[in-house]
């Protein structure tokens, strides 16, 4: 009996503290759902989500920092609204599953008789560009190429890797893959496409009807959802929040990208690190970012270093959240090697309160928004979760498959973290 009641006690209490696990859920299977268009550039996806993130914040009564919780900025992208069909012997052909369109392709509305090309030939650059052009010439029976590669060593696909994007400025490239898909972000347009396509579908002398539409659109305009709770405390230190909550959006009219692991889930968990301290004040001021453009590089999060809404050198420490939907096999933590006092705290409270299976540590790099706040020196933490749902820029990185097993445990983490700030 007293098992039990200390059971339902331990329940209770861990569900009100920082249970809002269900919260999480939610935010994240909204911000997942196909209304929000992936959270990209076609259907207005990445402002739907922006305003999504706006109404939460009016929800949970943190205030906005400026007159309004948005920070606008612009930038060139390339964007697939409409078309995306592929037809290999009158067989339709899967967008994403069975083939994925490179994000700087340009439109192809024809039928391909790629030429194979080897990486024997494709290192030789004389043989090369024999090849190519013939094609221009239209002296040889194709009018493309096909890149089928098999299994090469990593150095030499290294080698390999911008060859496509060099041949792509003179005729369109099939690339045959045989590992998972992972797509991203056009900043420009190529004067051709670059198609890749599953080695499991691949068949040599065949025809390829394509139809793929593609608008580049010079000037986006995108924004960052900026929120401010400050602390009733005189001279308190001030903590920053940051999740990007854009992901690739659509690729046609079919298909289009979640990004449930990256990044509604710590979009999901910055909501819910607000609300938590509107209903527990915190001694720290906390601002919360959640930015914009992050996959078509850093976009967002460069816009704010540089037009800052509250001075950069008012922030004691900054905490990245990007892919926070699973964590079976603990959080890495980014700049962990630079702010070792920091990094030994988090350790301790992970160690006293029994969460984590592991806190690893790895040094800078330009992986996601805290980059350009480590060079402008704001101290900062870029945290990541790791487990055996590997889906990454892919079709499956679905809000079915996160697990959120270490939701409440990264909560517990983070603030208490937070809230060692004012005795630091
Ligand atoms: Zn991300």
């Amino acid at each position: 009996m007293r098992n039990l009641l200390t059971y339902l006690l331990f329940i209770l209490l861990y569900n009100t503290s920082f249970g809002q696990i269900a919260e999480v859920r939610r935010i994240t299977k909204s911000l997942c759902s196909p209304e929000f268009q992936g959270r990209g550039y076609v259907n207005g996806g990445d402002s739907i989500a922006a305003q999504f993130i706006a109404e939460e914040y009016k929800k949970i009564g943190v205030r906005s920092l400026k007159r309004s919780y948005f920070q606008y900025f612009s930038f060139g992208v390339n964007t697939f609204p409409r078309k995306m069909e592929m037809k290999i012997d009158e067989k339709e052909l899967i967008p994403g599953i069975h083939f994925l369109i490179d994000p700087s392709s340009k439109s192809c509305e024809t039928i391909l008789k790629p030429k194979l090309i080897s990486a024997k030939i494709a290192l030789n650059q004389e043989r090369l560009i024999a090849e190519i052009k013939e094609i221009i010439n239209k002296t040889s029976a194709y009018n493309s190429v096909v890149f089928n590669f098999g299994n090469l060593s990593v150095d030499s696909l290294k080698l390999l890797a911008s060859i496509k994007y060099e041949v792509a400025e003179f005729v369109p490239v099939i690339e045959v893959v045989n590992k998972k898909f992972m797509w991203s972000v056009g900043r420009d347009q190529l004067k051709n496409p670059i198609i890749q396509v599953q080695d499991s579908i691949f068949k040599d002398n065949k025809e390829w009807k394509v139809d793929i539409e593609s608008v580049f659109i010079e000037k986006h305009t995108s924004q960052n959802v900026i929120a401010y709770l400050p602390s009733k405390t005189k001279k308190a230190k001030t903590i920053v929040f940051t999740a990007h909550y854009d992901h690739l959006g659509r690729m046609g009219l079919s298909t289009y990208f979640p990004g449930g692991n990256d990044n509604a889930s710590g979009t999901a968990m910055l909501l819910s690190m607000a609300k938590y301290f509107k209903e527990n004040p915190s001694n720290c001021n906390l601002l919360f970012i959640a930015f914009a453009g992050e996959e078509a590089g850093l976009v967002g999060s460069e816009y704010f270093v540089n037009h800052p809404t509250m001075k950069l050198k008012k922030m004691d420490f900054l905490i990245n959240l990007d892919i926070m939907g699973s964590g079976e096999e603990g959080i890495t933590v980014v700049n962990a090697t630079n702010f070792e006092t920091e990094f030994a705290r988090l350790q301790k409270i992970n160690d006293d309160n029994q969460l984590l299976t592991q806190i690893k540590k790895r040094g800078p790099t330009k992986n996601s928004d805290h980059y350009w706040f480590t060079t402008k020196g704001v101290p900062a933490f870029f945290i990541y979760t790791q487990g055996p749902n590997k889906n990454y820029h892919d079709v499956f990185d679905t809000y079915e498959n996160l697990s959120f097993v270490e939701y409440n445990d990264i909560t517990t983490l983070l603030v208490k973290f937070v809230e060692g700030f004012d005795k630091h």
